[in-house]
């Protein structure tokens, strides 16, 4: 495995920062319990935690923290698969069971927003991979990090398909009277027959959107990305009417579509899957992606129109950027561009 100079958001390559490690600091441990049955944790101390993602990136936001790399949620289309691919870890069932743990990351946090140098800008998590993954029941990092958030009254987002986050309400909460808080849960789509292929390791559809439903009983805005809409698998007319009606229900205050994209790593280990579960789809998938990791634009537009009929018929809006709720504390603090729409987990 390769320690150094690995880097966190799957940017087209481009990311820089890095979260830099000493070979000395690794420490890999497994767990005999059945949740973490066939896991391995690459416990580190890292460098530094506030990745900067390049002004050309497609992301709305510009600085993110990751506390894990890999990600037993295990989806097959996940796209941050590439990533493992820096450590010369395996990015198909490598990035689902080597999973790298920043142990020091809510300090290397705290330090960071202390910093003269740090101005206050929005920080986006659950960017990479999911920070309330199953490993985060044990390392328990983002209680720490939302701590040094809320102290510091810094705005940030968490994008996630993890329960576990209702762990930490209390301290969303009083995040949320002191700053900006954005909360996205990622649903793309509530068949339980793709869900239990697609996505074997994640909390079901269902649950959550109860988590969706929990954060809005206790006063927080939640939206949905529907991320992804799966070509030919989740995308029939009576699906996305199940998934918006059900995001609806749940109290979401906005849904987003987003269309699966199949970017190098991501594509090879979803096309196996795709060859072994549903091998007559192969030869359309290969038409539809034929141009690269984006299904077509109308392909897009047609599924984003889909979902905005339906959402207004369900009365619920497509993601929009919120408005701050209290001014974070500093002077300097400047504005996230676009706090609540995440676009990839
Ligand atoms: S898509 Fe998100 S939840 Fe799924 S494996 Fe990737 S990081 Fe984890």
């Amino acid at each position: 495995m390769r320690w150094e100079n690995l880097t966190d958001e799957p940017d087209h390559g481009r990311t820089r920062d890095a979260a830099l490690f000493g070979a000395d600091a690794v420490v890999s441990r497994t767990f005999d319990t059945p949740e973490f049955r066939g896991v391995t944790f690459h416990e580190i101390r890292a460098r530094s935690i506030v990745n900067r993602v390049p002004g050309a990136s497609r992301m709305p936001f510009e600085w993110t923290v990751n506390p894990y790399r890999g990600c037993t949620h295990a989806c097959v289309y996940c796209f941050a698969r590439n990533t493992h691919r820096y450590l010369d870890l395996d990015t198909g069932l490598g990035f689902d069971s080597q999973i790298v743990v920043k142990m020091n990351a809510p300090q290397l946090l705290r330090h960071h927003l202390a910093s003269r140098r740090w101005h206050g800008e929005h920080i986006a998590m659950g960017t990479n991979v999911d920070c309330y993954q199953r490993a985060e029941g044990r390392y328990q990092l983002m209680p720490g990090i939302i701590e040094a958030l809320r102290d510091y009254a810094n705005p940030f987002s968490i994008l996630t398909k993890g329960t576990l986050i209702l762990r930490d309400l209390p301290l969303l909460r009083q995040a949320a009277e002191v700053t900006e808080v954005g909360i996205s849960v990622s649903v793309g789509f509530v068949d339980p027959e793709l869900w239990r292929t697609v996505e074997p390791g994640t909390p079901a559809p269902e649950r959550r959107l109860d988590v969706v439903r929990a954060l809005a009983e206790a006063g927080i805005d939640c939206g949905v990305l529907m991320a992804p809409v799966i070509p030919f698998l989740g995308d029939h007319p009576d699906q996305l009417r199940a998934t918006v009606r059900a995001i609806a229900r749940a109290g979401a205050t906005s849904v987003t579509p987003l269309v699966l994209h199949l970017r190098p790593g991501a594509r090879e280990w979803f096309m196996g899957w795709l060859a072994q579960h549903h091998p007559h789809l192969v030869r359309r998938y290969e038409r539809l992606y034929a141009e690269g990791a984006y299904a077509p634009k109308w392909y897009q537009r047609r599924v984003t129109r889909q979902v905005h009929e339906l959402a207004e018929e369900f009365g619920i809006g497509p993601s929009r950027a919120a408005t701050p709720r209290r001014a974070p504390a500093r002077e300097e603090t400047t504005a996230p561009e676009s706090p609540t729409q995440l676009t990839l987990l």
